[in-house]
């Protein structure tokens, strides 16, 4: 299981290179190259988990987007009817869901774009963006009350 405390200040791309690694540039790329994205025999690959998945040097799941975040999304599962908009919308694959229940963010992957929250239909969202630094218990903690509906006037 990934550590969904994870802060966006680890660039894998870049802590490989000064780790030596012998990255390949996108313009070093043949045409017609084969970049696989598992290592081995992929057979069977859709069943298992991502965590669980040899995935290869070229995947994107190696790489991380986290350090684009200045601010990220915080999940409050008491709120939550794990309705999975978020899981479907979110374009990069962040959204941890397990027998189509909501666990949680993929710190690793997640950019802060936002799009999760803006699809949740909850009253009050059951996910809210904070500063990316935010303690996540004192985020919950400062989670908004329901807004209750305007009453329409009798007299209109
Ligand atoms: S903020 Fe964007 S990338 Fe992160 S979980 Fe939400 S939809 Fe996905
Ligand atoms: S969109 Fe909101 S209510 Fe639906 S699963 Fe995601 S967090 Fe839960």
């Amino acid at each position: 299981m990934q550590d969904l405390n994870l802060l966006a200040n680890d660039n894998r791309g870049q802590s490989q290179l000064e780790a030596g690694f012998d990255l390949m540039g996108w313009d070093e790329v043949t045409q017609g190259s084969v970049l696989p994205s598992f290592d081995g025999d992929a057979t069977g690959i859709a069943n298992k988990k991502a965590e669980e998945r040899s995935y290869s040097g070229f995947n994107s799941y190696t790489a991380s987007v986290a350090s684009w975040r200045v601010q990220k999304p915080v999940f409050n599962r008491d709120i939550c009817i794990d309705c999975q908009n978020c899981w479907v919308w979110c374009p990069d694959s962040s959204i941890l869901s397990r027998d189509k229940q909501m666990l949680g963010i993929d710190y690793d992957h997640c950019k802060g774009c936002e799009v999760c929250v803006e699809v949740c239909p909850t009253n009050p969202k059951s996910l809210l963006m904070f500063n990316e630094h935010a303690d996540l218990e004192e985020s919950l903690a400062s989670w908004p009350e329901k807004k209750k509906k305007e009453k329409k006037s009798k007299e209109a």
